[in-house]
């Protein structure tokens, strides 16, 4: 039986794009739940430069966030601002092997007809702060800040600094926190929750790049000595003619980048890139983030629960922080609600466990798809070039590894009970040619 002497049921530190996602699941599988989102940030339409999650960056959100999405009734919002990615193509800078992968022959059904979508971070914040408004079932503190937590009998206690000066700091009681503070979680590192850690020693370098050829909605991930380059297609539909770059830079190189001119710069990413998207005309400003593999070492405990970046931060080579965190969320959820509708204590540790135990596969496979990924194209050893080579050209002569592959990546190959097949060789290769190396 649990007590009622809460304020919230749940109360989430950290109103991002996991944080806001995840109330949302919430309320909508239990109504009747408190929920409350606590936010440092000032809540605004306008995208912030660069920094917190709905800034001047794009994100690619796989057709199973979308379905999820749709759920939440977020995306009709978002539908208007989304562009499909219809074909990926993948392929390493200065060799043969090329593979390329689109939905008329994916495995999965695909009702949006679209294997994912294109979306401004500041368009994912909009609609999802407006869903957040409109259930009329969240409650918004903000901005104000997590800044202790103390665990108690079957509760935590969060106390709460505001940033207007006339609201006192507030202690909440809730059954459980989640902490959704980011990648640089200050909470993770108050309750002494160690990370490990790999450093890739490389900065995502992104901007909007304008292009003379349309992108026919056709996401490239480009393979070179020095770390991936993928351009997202963003607007204009088929005939759109400009995308989203994420240029990986290694740390020795990210200044000399920054201090380009935009006309040296799109030369640099035309030597890099290639033609097809025609010539490079136009970019944005430059923003950069440091990358590196962060994995929280606890992500649950008796009445806490860590989602997001704070739990895991991975490179964003392929794509998939946000739309592992979405099925993390949804499977978090999905524990949850069985512990509400057997009226047990939300922060119980079997509970967060069972949850934990459930989608760490997924976990698992999303990590190693996107460090294997990094690893081994950011490589110009020869073993490794040769390797790379093998499995892209494999792929593209073998459909089904084909497939499973690209499943994984779109969120779709979560459930298989085994790691698909290609990525395992992958990895396995990558250890034997490095053994060799020795
Ligand atoms: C260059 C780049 C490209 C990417 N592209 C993709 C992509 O294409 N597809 C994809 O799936 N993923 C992508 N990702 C990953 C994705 O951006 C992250 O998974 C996502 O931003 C994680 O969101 P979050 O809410 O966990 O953390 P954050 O976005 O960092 O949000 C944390 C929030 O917590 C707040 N906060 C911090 N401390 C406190 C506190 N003490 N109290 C209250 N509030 C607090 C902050 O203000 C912030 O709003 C990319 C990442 C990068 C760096």
């Amino acid at each position: 039986m649990v007590s009622t002497n809460y304020q919230y049921d749940i109360v989430i530190a950290g109103g991002g794009m996991v944080g806001l996602s995840l109330a949302l699941m919430l309320v909508q599988e239990m109504p009747a739940l408190q929920v409350a989102i606590v936010e440092r940030a000032a809540v605004t339409h306008q995208p912030a430069v660069t920094g917190n999650s709905f800034d001047s960056r794009s994100t690619a959100v796989s057709a199973g966030s979308v379905e999820l999405l749709d759920a939440l009734e977020v995306w009709p919002a978002l539908a208007r601002h989304a562009t499909a990615i219809r074909t990926v193509d993948v392929s390493d800078r200065g060799h043969l092997g090329r593979t390329r992968y689109s939905v008329a022959n994916a495995r999965a059904q695909h009702t949006l007809g679209a294997l994912g979508f294109v979306l401004d971070n500041a368009h994912l914040g909009q609609a999802l702060l407006a869903a957040v408004k409109q259930t009329g079932r969240i409650t918004q503190l903000c901005p104000a800040t997590v800044t202790a937590i103390a665990p108690k009998a079957q509760a935590t206690e969060i106390t709460v600094e505001f940033e207007q000066e006339q609201q006192a700091s507030q202690t909440l009681r809730a059954q459980l926190l989640i902490v959704a503070d980011g990648a640089e979680s200050g909470l993770r590192k108050q309750l002494g929750i160690g990370v490990d850690i790999n450093d890739y020693g490389q900065h995502a370098v992104i901007a909007n790049v304008h292009h003379s050829e349309p992108h026919k909605c056709v996401a490239y991930e480009r393979f070179t000595e020095q770390g991936p380059m993928a351009l997202l297609p963003r607007g204009g539909g088929e005939r759109g003619c400009q995308s989203a770059l994420v240029w990986t830079r290694p740390e020795s190189q990210l200044q000399t980048t920054l201090a380009l001119s935009d006309e040296d710069c799109l030369a640099q990413i035309q030597n890099t890139f290639g033609y097809r998207l025609g010539s490079f005309q136009k970019i944005s400003t430059r923003h950069h983030y440091p990358l590196k593999l962060s994995l929280a070492k606890e992500q649950v405990r008796s009445g806490l629960a860590l989602v997001g970046n704070a739990a895991h931060f991975l490179h964003p080579v392929a794509g998939q922080g946000f739309n592992l965190a979405v099925r993390d969320c949804a499977q978090l959820t999905a524990a949850l609600a069985e512990a509400h509708k057997q009226n047990t204590w939300l922060g119980s540790l079997p509970t967060l466990q069972a949850y934990l135990a459930k989608q760490s596969r997924d976990q698992f496979a999303t990590t190693m798809l996107s460090h294997g990924f990094n690893s081994l194209f950011s490589n110009n050893r020869k073993p490794l070039q040769l390797l790379r080579n093998l499995g892209l050209l494999g792929l593209q002569a073998a459909p089904a590894a084909q497939k499973d592959f690209f499943d994984q990546m779109m969120g779709r190959g979560m459930a298989r009970a085994e790691l698909n097949l290609l990525q395992r060789y992958l990895l396995r290769k990558q250890a034997q040619a490095e053994l060799a190396e020795v």
